[in-house]
């Protein structure tokens, strides 16, 4: 009997050291080369967030030194506003974002949070406080009770429930014969892109950071889903401090502040009306996706 225990314990032990590999690999949202080069200070301090200001101030960057990516980026998101960056293909938009996580330190200026700047504290501190709903999401070879919970663990079914109904899934997974306990994954249920997003937002709504990094991506999604994803993705970020990377103008006609990042600079800032009224780099990708949105079936959904 002991015989046959201590294997299957320790085959529980490999299980959860793979689920919490796999996590790891999550959490670098999509980038596989996890950088070892980011170092805490020794007897770095927890982050302190007292409203979640976040700042950028004066940031160059370079993945590699003869390749500058981002020059002298400075910005402002005051706690529980949303800041838009919009740009190009390339411009640097994921890269600002990649940065705030901490996955590289900058090269020159720095970046802060409520006054303190994230090389000054830990790591793990700083990416509790920070939610990530990515362009694509992983999911577990899990249920997706997992799937969501992993977000804050040992949260409550209830609160499970209330983060998928906020998420716009909660119809979908009762109409499941399983419910949370449906297997989701390479071997289970394989869920739309939206699908997984919505998951990626119910996770967030768990783990309720003052933070937020949105890296967009409707753009494979019909109206319909967008409508639903776009509706969710404005409550999450509301009361938080949001990072939007939008690959599509659509989805950020209506945020505060919008800062046009072209080969790595900021070029342009404002709302979008100002932006049009200025006719310049913005009014330009307006106009493209104006264009493109016209070719879509039922004129799209980037007209508003
Ligand atoms: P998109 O809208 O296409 O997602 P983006 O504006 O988000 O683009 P980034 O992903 O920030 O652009 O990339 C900016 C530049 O940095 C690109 O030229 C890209 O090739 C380069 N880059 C991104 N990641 C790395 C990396 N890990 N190593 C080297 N160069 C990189």
């Amino acid at each position: 009997m002991i015989q046959l225990f201590i294997p299957l314990n320790f085959l529980g032990f490999i299980y959860r050291e793979i689920r919490e590999a796999l996590i790891n690999i999550e959490r670098l949202f999509g980038l596989l080369e996890a950088p070892v080069k980011v170092q805490d200070l020794p007897q770095a301090p927890a982050l302190q967030v007292t409203g979640g200001d976040v700042r950028f101030e004066g940031v160059c960057f370079a993945y590699q030194a003869d390749r500058p990516i981002l020059h002298d980026v400075s910005f402002t998101i005051p706690a529980g506003h949303t800041l838009a960056v919009v740009g190009p293909s390339g411009a640097g938009k994921s890269t600002l974002a990649r940065l705030l996580f901490r996955f590289h330190d900058v090269d020159q200026g720095c970046i802060r949070i409520d006054g303190q700047d994230i090389r000054e504290v830990t790591q793990q501190s700083l990416r509790a406080h920070i939610g990530v709903v990515p362009q694509d999401t992983v999911l577990f070879n899990d249920t997706i009770g997992f799937n969501i919970s992993y977000g804050r663990p040992g949260a409550t079914e209830a609160e499970i429930w209330e983060a998928l109904r906020l998420a716009q899934l909660e119809e979908f997974i009762k109409r499941l014969p399983q419910g949370l306990e449906t297997q989701v994954g390479e071997r289970g249920l394989k869920l739309s892109g939206g699908e997984k997003q919505r998951i990626a937002i119910a996770r967030v709504l768990l783990k309720n950071p003052p933070v937020l990094i949105l890296d967009e991506a409707t753009a494979s999604l019909d109206t319909h889903s967008e409508r639903r994803i776009l509706d969710a993705l404005n409550l999450v970020s509301q009361r938080r401090t949001t990072l939007a990377i939008a690959h599509r103008l659509s989805t950020i006609v209506h945020a505060e502040q919008i800062l046009v990042l072209d080969q790595g600079r900021i070029v342009e800032r404002g709302s979008h009306q100002q932006l049009l009224a200025a006719n310049g780099a913005y009014a330009r990708l307006w106009a493209e996706q104006q264009k493109t949105a016209d070719l879509l079936p039922g004129g799209g959904s980037l007209s508003h």
